[in-house]
């Protein structure tokens, strides 16, 4: 048995990649009983059966560190969160609703706010520079139009498995393209409906910088907070750990609560204002929903 990894999976076949070669394999039928569907990411193991054409049948799946709906890919390590500054217009609810939802996965989190070509607002850049960072995030600013920033990018996508995520027409197409030198859709804002623009793709793990992978097709298109706890959601928000153990309630919730060492670093400034905003719209959205 060799051991491997899932990168794509095709009308019934398999494709795992193996010391830079890659064997089409049939799954057991073992797999349709146990109700599991292998998933890109998995790590596997694989009987070759011919070894010439490259031909091997899936045995086993490997456990999944973690694994992401749709698309449907396990064992992903980081999240590249992009968003543009402008066309369409950053949001930063939105935002942070893409990194609460990375943490709730255990990956470590890239911020990429592109279209630096467009933005003649310094003090925006500069703003929102200072907010993530101090948030404890790396930030990467780009231009695919003007080549900015994806060397940094490639820069930190060896030796792990990446993701990238973001709502629509912000350029994550673009920048895989660059990164992979594939042919992805890119698509004009003004066309794009969101919608069914990757139905018709399967997604793929793609290899880069020799050791490392990234998912050619963008992460999380379900925004659902609905898996996350409230009493978890604080510590989605990587800037509130320090403080939150010194409240004074082990339940606090940092709202209401007296003695919240959490709105005390929101007052000193050391928490940044639409960060902890969003964290209590999210709460609420999150209690509203269990309400049920
Ligand atoms: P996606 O939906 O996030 O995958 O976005 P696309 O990669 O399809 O890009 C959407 C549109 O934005 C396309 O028209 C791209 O040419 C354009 N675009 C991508 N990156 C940049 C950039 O850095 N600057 C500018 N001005 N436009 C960009
Ligand atoms: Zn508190």
């Amino acid at each position: 048995m060799k051991e491997g990894r899932l990168i794509k999976g095709i009308g019934g076949f398999y494709y795992v990649y193996i010391d830079g070669l890659i064997y089409e394999c049939k799954a057991r039928g073992i797999f349709r009983k146990k109700k599991i569907t292998p998933s890109i990411g998995d790590f596997v193991r694989i009987d070759v059966i011919d070894e010439e054409k490259k031909l091997g049948v899936l045995e086993e799946i490997l456990d999944r560190k973690n694994e992401m709906i749709r698309p449907p890919v396990s064992n992903i390590d980081q999240a590249f969160i992009v968003f543009s500054f402008i066309n369409p217009d950053i949001n930063t609810m939105l935002l942070d609703r893409f990194t609460v939802l990375a943490e709730s996965k255990g990956l470590d989190v890239v911020i990429c706010l592109n279209k630096t070509d467009l933005v003649k607002d310094e003090i925006l850049i500069k703003e929102l520079n200072e907010i993530y960072k101090n948030s404890g995030y790396k930030i990467i600013m780009t231009s695919t139009k003007e080549n900015n920033g994806l060397e940094e990018i490639k820069n930190l996508l060896h030796s792990k498995t990446s993701v990238f995520a973001g709502p629509s027409g912000v350029g994550k197409s673009s920048i895989l393209k660059i990164l992979t030198n594939r042919e992805l859709e890119i698509g004009d804002v003004s066309q794009k409906t969101g919608r069914g623009k990757h139905t018709t793709r399967h997604a793929e793990l793609i290899r880069i910088n020799s050791d490392g992978w990234v998912v050619d097709t963008p992460g999380f298109s379900s925004l659902d907070l609905g898996e996350i706890d409230s009493e978890e959601l604080s510590d989605f928000f990587p800037e509130f750990r320090e403080y939150m153990t010194e409240c004074r309630f082990v339940s606090c919730s940092h709202v209401n609560e007296p003695d919240c060492m959490v709105k005390e670093a929101l007052e000193e400034g050391k928490i940044a204002l639409s960060r902890y905003e969003n964290y209590k719209t999210f709460l609420k959205e999150i209690k509203e929903s269990r309400r049920y």
